[in-house]
């Protein structure tokens, strides 16, 4: 085994940051329910409140606004499932390229549903918007339209203020974005996003997991997926996890001290990539995308097999296609991107964080050229069509 491993998986999660253990371990040596009327629940209510401020600070939103949840996946979910119950919205329009988040309760909902169409970069096709939005118009529908802010997989940002000012000037609709992947890694405010809805997750920027939070814009109806003893405003029941909490408000707070370069860091990598591999191919690449992400694949090479290789060699990286529960499934990004499977499934992505360093990416492609040198020659020897039989796509839905 390696003795050093270089994490470079970011968009998985991140990890956790120590201002974030720090903030924690206090938390829970508080203890209390902030339910709790006698003081040691009102110094809980006060931790999260104070909490809920800076966080809600940080996203240009008043702290009322802010739905604390176990995590970005719950999030998503009560920002479709909450305005269709409560009948503000009675249709849905969601991205192509969204997270499973956002596809599984946009499919059970049981409202129309449109997939809005993304370009070959990944970015989503307004004109489509448009004939979506028109569609709806024409059926007496209100949509929900569900945009994820950047893609998981490609980092691929998408125009949101523009989408939502599509939606605004034509209908009664409501905006969500999932950023889940931008918070720390794009200036993200909400007011000047325009959206109605947004969701984040506290594992990806080095807070704990099993924390999100849905902002919700001020008299926006939502019905609650939790229902219990009316925490959070009614909208999520359940006693508020105050380590969490304070956990994700440290992690923003330890925002202010990340000014890595990864942009320049990334570009590099990327053309020392394309040097020594002038086949490969970066998704993405000619979108506005996260300075943390890249995601490449070269024709033939598999994208779980070289996830292997890298991890032997020592450093951690996604495969940009899964495998759950033993059933192979292509990447839907990529595919909705309109790339072939001898591509797709060749697919890696390495991301960058706080905790990342100037040589890491270099090192990580001295390695992969490594494994890619001998894939070619064993190719030459014929060997790697035995090899690509063995080793089924892995999907990173993360
Ligand atoms: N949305 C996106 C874009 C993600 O990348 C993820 C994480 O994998 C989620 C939602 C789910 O967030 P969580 O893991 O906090 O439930």
């Amino acid at each position: 085994m390696a003795a050093e491993h270089i994490y470079l998986d970011y968009n998985a999660t991140a990890p956790v940051r120590p201002e974030v253990v720090a903030a924690m371990r206090e938390a829970l040596e508080l203890g209390g329910n902030p339910s709790s009327v006698h003081s040691t629940g009102r110094r809980a209510r006060g931790l999260v409140e104070r909490s809920r401020a800076h966080i809600a600070g940080f996203l240009g939103a008043v702290p009322e606004a802010l739905v604390f949840t176990s995590g970005g996946t719950e999030a998503n979910g009560l920002a479709l499932t909450g305005p269709v119950r409560s009948g503000r919205a009675d249709a849905l329009i969601i991205g192509a390229t969204e997270h499973d988040a956002v596809r599984a309760p946009a499919r059970r909902l049981g409202v129309p549903m449109f997939e809005l169409r993304v370009s070959g970069d990944g970015v989503p096709d307004l004109a489509h918007l448009d004939d979506l939005l028109k569609t709806c118009i024409d059926r007496g529908l209100t949509p929900l339209v569900s945009v994820m802010h950047a893609n998981n997989e490609t980092g691929v940002l998408s125009p949101i203020r523009q989408i939502v000012d599509m939606v605004k000037d034509t209908t009664k609709g409501l905006v969500h974005t999932d950023a889940v992947q931008t918070i720390g890694r794009v200036h993200v405010d909400v007011a000047a996003l325009g959206v109605d809805l947004l969701s984040l997750s506290g594992h990806k920027l080095g807070g704990p997991p099993g924390i999100g939070v849905l902002f919700v814009a001020e008299g926006l109806a939502l019905d609650p997926l939790i229902e219990g003893g009316g925490q959070e405003l009614g909208r999520r029941s359940g006693t508020e996890n105050v380590p969490a909490i304070a956990g994700l408000a440290a992690a923003i707070e330890a925002l202010d001290r990340d000014d890595h370069p990864f942009a320049e860091w990334r570009d590099r990598f990327e053309a020392h990539l394309m040097d020594a591999v002038p086949d490969a191919v970066v998704f993405g690449a000619g979108a506005p995308r996260l300075d943390n992400t890249t995601c490449f694949g070269v024709p033939e090479l598999i994208g779980e097999t070289q996830v292997m290789a890298l991890d032997l060699a020592g450093f951690e990286v996604s495969s940009g296609a899964a495998c759950s529960s033993g059933k192979v499934a292509r990447s839907t990004v990529l595919a909705a991107m309109g790339q072939p499977d001898t591509i797709s499934n060749s697919a890696i992505r390495l991301s960058l964080g706080w905790a990342s360093r100037e040589t890491d990416l270099e090192r990580c492609l001295a390695a992969w050229t490594d494994h890619y040198r001998r894939w070619q020659s064993r190719r030459i020897s014929g060997a790697a069509n035995r090899d690509q039989e063995a080793h089924a796509p892995l999907h990173a839905n993360t």
